[in-house]
């Protein structure tokens, strides 16, 4: 039941827009009167073809991606990423520029490090416990990428503008802020996102890829591991994750047509995160733990005056309908994931919660 649904800070997997669970539960038993539900009908038929290239489509326009950008939606996670973006870009002895902002590049390196890839660490902010976004910074001119993570789920952070890479393409871990606002896609040259986080449920991973970047894939990869597999198939060489791939439509159709696009959607997220923040900022009864000029508007971490006061407002939260505010296991305090489908009123009934509970306890 709608009424009993909460406010789901989780960060992923995560929230996701109420008119979009209700479209799916709406066309659940007979996606659109073929009598079956859509996990069930064929990948090869026309009803999940139309979904399919109507996802790819609504993604196109909402990035103003060109025609020299594929959309595919490949299984394994972001995860698995950290291995095929090396496996088919690194191919000699030119190496990868990597930024280490945290645990997920750090995942990342691990696995260039495991193929056994050349690569360079070339900005980190490991020094201040991923606090902050490295500024000053100098890309090898021989890099054949630089990986950034544009979004750092577990830390708090977020690159506000991306690095000029002249020339250079730009892979970007986009999973926990895809869809969260427009950028210039141009620079790119790689983009993946596991849609858990702000545009889907677990299970697939979008990955954006520009036409130049497949020329340098060596011929010797396993058929799943290689990203022609997907370009020359339309994600459809073997069963894609089809259930994933629609909500991902869903949830592009709902950005386009009921928030207005990626502009409107950033000023909404620019809001809400702005409400929490000022409340975090507020009397010192709450610390923020990222450098300000870094913040995230997805991942809001902060902390309170002992871990027994967090463990408490994490609990009274929770009767409270306010679910999933505990930080990542690996950094503690708390953390309010704020995604694309977190609503201003979820937003105001934590700023309101929040402030009692500093009243009681302060
Ligand atoms: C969650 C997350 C991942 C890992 O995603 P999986 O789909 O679980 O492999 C990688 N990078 C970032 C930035 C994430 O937030």
């Amino acid at each position: 039941m709608k009424q009993n649904r909460v406010y789901n800070f989780n960060a992923g997997p995560a929230t996701l827009p109420l008119p979009v669970l209700e479209e799916v539960q709406n066309n659940f038993l007979n996606f659109n009167g073929s009598g079956m539900s859509i996990t069930e009908i064929s990948h090869r038929s026309k009803w999940f073809e139309d979904v399919l290239n109507d996802g790819i489509n609504r993604i196109k326009k909402l990035l103003k991606l060109d025609d020299k950008y594929h959309v595919l939606f490949i299984q394994g996670g972001a995860s698995l990423q950290f291995s095929m973006v090396p496996m088919n870009l690194i191919n000699g002895n030119a190496p990868a520029d990597y930024i280490n902002t945290g645990t997920w590049a750090k995942k990342a390196m691990k696995e260039a490090k495991i193929l056994g890839k050349p690569f360079k660490v070339i900005a980190t902010s490991e020094d201040k416990n991923f606090s902050y976004i490295p500024k000053n910074f100098k890309i090898n001119s021989d890099a054949v990428y630089v990986h950034i993570t544009s979004n750092n789920t577990i830390e708090g952070t977020q690159w506000d503008s991306f690095p000029d890479t002249y020339n250079i393409p730009l892979v970007a871990d986009m999973s926990s802020d895809i869809l969260c606002k427009p950028f210039d896609v141009k620079n790119f040259g790689l983009i993946f996102a596991g849609a858990q986080k702000n545009i889907g449920p677990a299970g697939v991973c979008m990955v954006i890829i520009r036409e130049d970047m497949l020329e340098k894939i060596p011929d010797n990869l396993p058929t799943m591991l290689n990203y022609k597999t997907y370009t020359s198939s339309n994600s459809l060489y073997n069963t894609p994750p089809c259930f994933g791939i629609y909500i991902i439509q869903l949830v592009a159709k709902w950005i386009e047509e009921t928030i207005g696009g990626l502009v409107k959607m950033e000023e909404l997220n620019r809001k809400k995160a702005e409400m929490l923040y000022k409340c975090i900022d507020g009397t010192g009864f709450y610390k923020g733990t990222a450098e300000k000029d870094s913040r995230s508007i997805m991942n809001v971490t902060f902390r309170l005056n002992s871990e027994q006061l967090e463990k408490k407002f994490i609990e009274e939260a929770k009767k409270n309908g306010l679910e999933g505010l505990k930080g990542h296991r690996s950094v503690g305090g708390c953390r309010a994931s704020i995604y694309n489908a977190m609503t201003l009123d979820g937003i105001c009934s934590l700023v309101d919660f929040m402030k009692n509970f500093e009243k009681n306890n302060g």
